[in-house]
């Protein structure tokens, strides 16, 4: 069986090596060690995001996936309820 393609390569969790500034917000401080999400729009594009803005940014992207879902959702589902 052939793997399941992964659309979200663009975005990865990573730990900050060295203090980071927020790309949304540059109030917002990334310190060494702390966790952030990293977002490639391009090879020389990489935006970092503090967990603030991770977490708002993950939000609103769970609600795009799901809305997407919803469109391949069987109409007679043998699926779960949810
Ligand atoms: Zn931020």
């Amino acid at each position: 069986m052939a793997a399941v393609k992964n659309i979200l390569k663009h975005v990865s969790a990573e730990v900050a090596g060295r203090r980071r500034k927020c790309y949304r917000k540059k109030a917002h401080v990334i310190l060494k060690g702390d966790p952030c999400l990293v977002v490639r729009d391009g090879p020389q594009s990489q935006r970092t995001y503090c967990t603030v803005c991770a977490s708002e940014i993950l939000t609103k992207a769970d609600v795009s996936l799901a809305d997407l879902q919803a469109h391949f959702v069987e109409p007679h589902g043998k699926g779960s309820p949810a």
